[in-house]
């Protein structure tokens, strides 16, 4: 029987999903891919107006 979970202990730093915007300094971490996306197309809309209306 495995017993590597313990406690609360359930997520581990492998789960992040990561990424960079390729037009500023601009990077995210975010638990899921999908909230990822949602957060760069936030940015994007917010500092690049000219790239979000393009993607
Ligand atoms: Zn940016």
């Amino acid at each position: 029987m495995p017993t590597y979970r313990r406690g609360g202990h359930v997520r581990d730093d492998d789960d992040g999903v990561e990424r960079e915007c390729e037009l500023c300094d601009w990077h995210c971490v975010a638990d899921s891919y999908p909230a990822l996306v949602r957060e760069y197309q936030t940015h994007l809309r917010t500092d690049h107006p000219k790239a979000w209306l393009r993607a």
